[in-house]
C-alpha cells in the first residue's frame, strides 16, 4: 500500500448571516479535506481544523516524507512527519495537518482490511451515540437572547437530550441568555454553556457561581487554553464541571492539564490533537487520570464520520452494565459541508446518529461537491 500522492480539497461558502463565538467571527465556512492515494488505487480521506490555507500548505510539505510509505504503517507515519517538524512545530498547524493526514490512512487502512476504523481500534461498543446540538452563536441583527432561546427550544423539539450555547461575551448578558434557555428547553434538556475562552478567572467564577443553579452540565473553555493555572482556578472556585481540550495538541498538549486536574471533561478533536492515532493516546491518558472525554467536533461530514468511528470504539470508564455513554457534539449551524461532500448525509433520528459500519470512515466522497464548493467556483 505505497503512498503515490496527496491532494488537499479546499471548501468555502459565503454564509447569509454572520455568526461570532466569543472569539471568532464566521462570515464563511472554509474547511479543508486531504485525500491520501496508493499506488493501487485506494483513497483515504481525511480533514484539518482550523485555517484552511495554512494546514493545506503544511499538508503538502509532508509530502515529501510521506509519499513512498506503506499507509498502513500509520504509527511510523505519525512518528516520521511529527518528527520532521517537531523542532518548532509542537503544536498548532503542524499537528493540525498532521491530524489531517492521520485519519485518511485509517481510512485507508480499513479499505484494504474490508473493516470500519471502530473495530481496528479495537471493536464496536456501539452502534449509536446520542448527540447535542451546538449552537446559539451571537448572530447579527438579532436580539441574543430571544434568538437563542428560541434556536434551543426548536433543537429540544427535535429530539436533541442536550443543547450548548455560546457565551463568552459580558457576564451579565451571558446570565440573561442562560436563564431564557433554560426556561425554553425546560427541564429535562441537558444545558452545556461554552465561553470560547472569553472570559479571565474572576469573570468565569462570578458566571459559574451564578449559574450553577441553572443545571449546567459543563462549562467549556472559560479562560484561554494557555492558562493551566486559570482553569484550575475557575475549576476551584464555582461548582460547574470544566471541560475544555479543542486546541490542545498531542498527548504532551494534554498530559499537564489531565494530570494537574484543569478539567473534568476533556474534548480533543480528532481533526487537531494529531488525528486517531494521538486521539487514542489521549483518550487512554484521560482514562488513566479519570476524566471523561467528550471529543470536539466542527467540521464536514469527514470529521463526523471520523469522530463517529472512534467514539464507537471508546471504552466505557468503568465498564459497567449502563455505563456512562459517550455524546457527540453536532453542529446545527449553516453548514452545506455537513450534507454535501457525502453521497449518503449524516442525519440525526430524533437526536441519535448512526455509526456506519462500512468500510474505513464509512463514507464515499462526493467529488462534484468538492468541485462546486471549490473557493474559484464560488
Ligand atoms: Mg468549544
Amino acid at each position: 500500500m505505497k503512498i503515490a500522492d496527496i491532494r488537499t480539497h479546499l471548501l468555502e461558502h459565503k454564509l447569509d448571516t454572520a455568526f461570532e463565538s466569543a472569539s471568532m467571527r464566521f462570515d464563511k465556512r472554509v474547511h479543508l479535506l486531504v485525500e491520501v492515494i496508493c499506488e493501487d488505487g485506494t483513497t483515504g480521506w481525511g480533514e484539518c481544523l482550523g485555517p484552511a490555507g495554512p494546514n493545506a500548505a503544511t499538508v503538502h510539505a509532508y509530502g515529501g516524507w510521506l509519499k513512498g510509505m506503506n499507509a498502513l504503517e500509520h504509527e511510523k507515519i505519525w512518528a516520521t512527519l511529527y518528527n520532521a517538524m517537531r523542532d518548532q512545530g509542537q503544536r498548532g498547524i503542524s499537528v493540525t495537518a498532521l491530524s489531517g493526514i492521520d485519519i485518511a490512512l485509517w481510512d485507508i487502512k480499513g479499505k484494504a482490511y474490508g473493516q470500519p476504523v471502530s473495530v481496528l481500534l479495537g471493536g464496536r461498543w456501539r452502534e449509536s451515540v446520542r448527540a447535542y446540538a451546538t449552537g446559539s452563536f451571537k448572530r447579527d441583527g438579532v436580539d441574543r437572547v430571544a434568538d437563542n432561546a428560541a434556536e434551543c427550544a426548536g433543537h429540544a423539539k427535535a429530539g436533541f437530550h442536550a443543547v450548548k450555547i455560546k457565551i463568552g461575551f459580558g457576564v451579565d448578558e451571558d446570565l440573561k441568555v442562560i436563564e431564557a434557555v433554560r426556561d425554553a428547553i425546560g427541564t429535562d434538556t441537558r444545558l452545556m454553556i461554552d465561553a470560547n475562552h472569553g472570559y479571565d478567572v474572576i469573570e468565569a467564577i462570578r458566571l459559574g457561581q451564578a449559574a450553577a443553579k441553572f443545571g449546567i452540565d459543563w462549562f467549556e473553555e472559560p479562560v484561554v487554553p494557555e492558562q493551566l493555572g486559570a482553569y484550575r482556578k475557575v475549576r476551584a472556585g464555582q461548582p460547574i464541571p470544566v471541560a475544555g481540550g479543542e486546541t490542545w495538541h498531542t498527548r504532551w498538549g494534554f498530559a499537564e492539564p489531565l494530570s494537574t486536574g484543569c478539567v473534568d471533561i476533556a474534548q480533543p478533536d480528532l481533526c487537531g490533537v494529531g488525528g486517531i492515532t494521538e486521539a487514542k493516546r489521549v483518550a487512554d491518558l484521560c482514562a488513566l487520570h479519570g476524566v471523561r472525554l467528550v471529543p470536539h467536533v466542527w467540521g464536514t461530514a469527514v470529521h463526523i464520520a471520523a469522530a463517529l468511528q472512534f467514539m464507537a470504539a471508546m471504552v466505557p470508564n468503568p465498564v459497567r452494565k449502563n455505563p456512562v455513554e459517550p455524546i457527540m457534539e453536532f453542529d446545527r449551524t449553516h453548514n452545506p459541508f455537513r450534507q454535501a461532500v457525502v453521497k449518503t448525509p449524516f442525519e440525526h433520528d430524533g437526536g441519535v446518529l448512526s455509526i456506519p459500519d462500512a468500510p474505513g470512515l464509512g463514507i464515499e466522497i462526493d467529488r462534484d461537491a468538492l468541485k462546486r464548493f471549490a473557493p474559484e467556483a464560488a
